[in-house]
């Protein structure tokens, strides 16, 4: 039997009326125009911070005077669940609570719960996790555990005050991210990742001393290469500090090894100390991009789609769940989005046409990191 053609329809400028009816059930088996599946769903559940961290939200812009979204405009957990059974239907095995700080939404556990019932097409359980900046862990931690929370992935910059509060530029300590990194050790939010996005002049003398603060820990420190996501933070390449550059210098103090991915489409490449005490990874999306394996999607805090990191708009998939439309219909317009994609912006970055470097990007605290 010849392929279905499935024409490209961007159902932003669609009337809900509009759109289609199911193109069929979901088979869980998705591929997108580059034949990638759907398999991670980031769910941003705010879009406001109590950190400034100069790399996402800087102060100049997120102010006072910076208009967050209004409550009305969030997705309720309700309408989040809905939409997530939708993309477990189509292969989501992954979800991973972002924002903004997530912890921030009131009342999140309840979120969890809702999201910690639901199986994949397979019948295993969700791989539920969220990334946080840690503060306020050491109080939520077995809250979240108790809710169904799988694993954490804590953010942490630099182990010295000075550098890491410049970096957050909200006076944040570094005692209070490690206490909430010990405190979800110990209620079992395992195994921990700690990413540390390195910006060259800024953070790149912590490299070392992070590494050697986790060796020999469970935790899981990733290194991740500075991004030129949305259009307040002044990236400059010459602030990058490529992976390779990251791994020469942790390898002449503790020896590495290079190890297998966990699964094809992991954004970290591996690392073994080489003396047999734990791990590190390296995000690499500036300097080997990795397009080619991206299974993620995005819904940003008030119900947009976004296939990409770097898209200047999403699909709005809120109109739908607001304006009656079925579970089906719903699932169609996700189908029809996700195989019309055919995002690759940080291949294309490396080549750095004058196109990529006009184009609008919107914000990671709106869209999730
Ligand atoms: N507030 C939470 C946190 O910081 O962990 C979750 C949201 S944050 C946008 C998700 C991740 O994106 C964090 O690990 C953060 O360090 C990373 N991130 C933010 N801006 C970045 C940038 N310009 N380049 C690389 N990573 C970035
Ligand atoms: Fe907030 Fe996370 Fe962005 Fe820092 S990286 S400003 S903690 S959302
Ligand atoms: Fe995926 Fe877009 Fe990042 Fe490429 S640039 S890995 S397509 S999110």
């Amino acid at each position: 039997m010849s392929a279905k053609f499935i024409p490209v329809v961007d159902v932003r400028h669609l009337h809900t009326s509009q759109v289609k009816a199911p193109i069929g059930a979901p088979s869980g088996s998705l591929l997108d125009s580059l034949n990638r599946p759907l398999r991670d769903l980031r769910i941003s559940v705010t879009d406001r911070c109590n950190f400034r961290c100069v790399y996402c939200m800087p102060k100049q812009v997120f102010d006072k005077n910076y208009a967050f979204l209004p409550h009305q405009s969030l997705l309720t957990f309700e309408e989040i669940t809905r939409i997530a059974k939708t993309f477990i239907a189509h292969g989501v095995e992954k979800i991973r609570l972002t924002g903004g700080e997530p912890l921030l939404r009131k009342n999140i556990e309840t979120l969890i719960e809702m999201l910690a019932n639901l199986k994949t097409t397979s019948g295993r359980d969700l791989d539920l996790t969220l990334t946080t900046n840690g503060s306020l862990l050491a109080k939520k931690a077995q809250s979240l555990k108790d809710a169904g929370l799988k694993r954490i992935t804590v953010s942490l910059d630099s182990l010295d005050d000075a550098i890491f509060k410049r970096m957050n530029d909200v006076d944040f300590a570094v005692a209070d991210v490690l206490e909430g990194i010990e405190t979800a050790h110990r209620v079992g939010l395992s195994p921990i990742k700690v990413n540390m996005v390195v910006k060259g002049g800024m953070n790149d003398s912590e490299i070392v001393p992070m590494a050697r603060r986790f060796h020999g820990t469970p935790f899981i420190l990733r290194f991740i290469e500075y991004m030129d996501v949305g259009a307040s933070n002044g990236w400059k390449m010459d602030e990058v500090i490529p992976s390779s550059e990251v791994i020469r210098r942790i390898h002449a103090d503790i020896p590495l090894v290079e190890i297998a991915p966990n699964y094809a489409g992991e954004t970290a490449s591996r690392w073994r100390y080489a003396d047999g005490a734990g791990e590190i990874g390296v995000i690499s999306s500036v300097t080997q991009a990795f397009c080619r394996d991206c299974t993620r999607a995005r819904l940003s805090t008030e119900g947009k789609l976004y296939t990409c990191l770097f898209s200047g708009s999403g699909h709005d998939l809120r109109t739908l769940v607001r304006g009656g439309r079925s579970d089906e219909e719903i699932s169609s317009t996700v189908a029809q989005i996700w195989r019309a994609r055919s995002d690759r912006y940080s291949e294309l970055r490396t080549v750095q046409t004058l196109e990529l470097k006009q184009r609008t990007k919107v914000e990671m605290s709106y869209i999730g990191g």
